[in-house]
């Protein structure tokens, strides 16, 4: 029988220690949430990032913008959001209406104001280990991975995706700390036989039931990063949870897990930025 990892308990510690540190310094933090359209999973992201940040003590900031607005309305709201002393965050909710390019818009946030650590240069620096910023799902999944007390140095690490949002930095905050890691995609061949050798399997498919029993080693950590909604219309992640659950060691759930991390993630970067720019 695994032991549950609970994301929501963790997630809640780091958003504490956020607002404790701005509460006991006394720091003016503001975070530009920009939402462009009406993609109704879009609302919920964004009505939890403010809902956090209120319980942070972070000052947000929305601007909801009508689905036919220009991609060059948009820069030039960021532009101005870059020179704004009150914003030290800006998040910009994915996906953008299709007529948007989104390198476009990620290309224009001030790097030191790029929270979610898209920006090439954030990017870059995550590559080198020279970073600011993490990328909060990535970096959210190796807090829950560190509060099972695993130590990830010499493991061997499988990230099924390869997305730049999550596969690709999660596969680096995993080198950073020294496993072996190796980066599935929809062209792996023998996927079940690549997974079943992971101490520490990561699965960001965006697929319900993909991971079953076959393709997880006795003993393993699974971290479900994948939101899924299943037959029944009920939010579920990428792993068959029932099967894996007894042969895994420890193992996140859907909802509960991932999910929560990543808010708090930002929160913490949103206190990282402002010290950036102070
Ligand atoms: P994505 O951009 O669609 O990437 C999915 C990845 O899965 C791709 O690299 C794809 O491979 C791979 N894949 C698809 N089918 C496969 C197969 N049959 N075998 C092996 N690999 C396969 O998705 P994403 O943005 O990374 O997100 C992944 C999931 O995480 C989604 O469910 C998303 O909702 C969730 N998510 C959750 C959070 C959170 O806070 N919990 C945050 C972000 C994302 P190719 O590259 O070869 O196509």
């Amino acid at each position: 029988m695994a032991k549950l990892i609970d994301g929501k308990a963790v997630s809640q510690k780091i958003k504490e220690e956020v607002r404790d540190e701005i509460e006991s310094k006394g720091l003016d933090v503001g975070l530009a949430v920009v939402i462009v359209g009406n993609d109704p999973a879009s609302r919920v992201y964004v009505n939890n990032k403010k809902k956090a940040c209120e319980f942070c003590g972070i000052k947000s900031y929305e601007y909801a913008l009508p689905e036919e607005t220009k991609e060059k309305e948009l820069r030039d709201l960021i532009r101005t959001l870059n020179n704004d002393p009150n914003i030290n965050g800006i998040l910009v909710q994915l996906p953008l209406p299709k007529h948007i390019r989104e390198y476009k818009i990620i290309k224009t946030i001030s790097p030191k104001k790029d929270v979610d650590a898209f920006h090439a240069e954030n990017v870059g620096r995550i590559v080198i280990g020279n970073y600011a910023f993490l990328p909060c799902t990535p970096a959210g999944v190796m807090e829950l991975i560190h509060s099972t007390g695993t130590d990830v140095d010499g493991k061997e690490c499988v990230v099924i995706g390869r997305s730049n949002i999550v596969g690709k930095p999660m596969a680096m905050l995993l080198l950073h700390e020294n496993a072996t890691v190796t980066i599935c995609h929809s062209h792996t061949k023998d996927l079940a036989e690549v997974c079943r050798r992971a101490d520490i399997l990561v699965s960001a498919v965006g697929k319900a039931d993909f991971v079953t029993a076959d393709m997880v080693k006795e003993g393993a950590v699974v971290i479900d990063v994948g939101m899924n909604r299943n037959a029944e219309n009920k939010l579920c992640g990428d792993v068959k949870f029932d099967e894996v659950e007894p042969k895994a060691s420890y193992i996140t759930p859907v909802p509960g897990g991932v999910g929560p991390m990543t808010i708090a993630m930002l929160m913490k970067n949103t206190l990282s930025a402002k010290y950036l720019q102070s």
